[in-house]
């Protein structure tokens, strides 16, 4: 039997999520948590970790003058294709006007998920 100790990070309380696993990586038991989002979020990190990427990129055109936008995932990606996610964003550049929910960028390196702007840049 093995233990992975995490915090929950869907909310400020931070609870601290303790994951009792089996020799197979069968999960056994979580406690600590306060409520079943801790419990999904907890599961979930043991097994196939995700996140929301949120980072920005150029914009040109811009009447207001920005520079930037700032963006991010749809919605989850696997934890180990962040840096992939980054990568991918590197050079690109985006033409004015955006909207928040604007895709910039579809299937961001090869997840299925699309990135989308989350400002309006005039
Ligand atoms: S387990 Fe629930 S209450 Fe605790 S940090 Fe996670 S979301 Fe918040």
């Amino acid at each position: 039997m093995k233990t992975v100790e995490l915090t929950c990070i869907n909310c400020p309380l931070g609870c601290r999520i303790e994951v009792m696993m089996n020799e197979a990586g069968g999960i056994e038991l979580v406690t600590g948590n306060s409520c079943h989002r801790g419990d999904i979020y907890a599961r979930k990190e043991v097994t196939a970790p995700t996140r929301i990427v949120t980072s920005s990129v150029r914009v040109y055109g811009s009447r207001t003058g920005e520079r930037m936008v700032p963006v991010k995932t749809a919605s989850d990606v696997p934890k180990g294709k962040i840096m992939d996610v980054i990568r991918d964003l590197a050079g690109v550049s985006v033409p004015c006007p955006v909207r928040i929910g604007d895709v910039l960028m579809k299937d961001i390196a090869g997840t299925g998920v699309d990135m989308i702007a989350t400002k309006n840049v005039d």
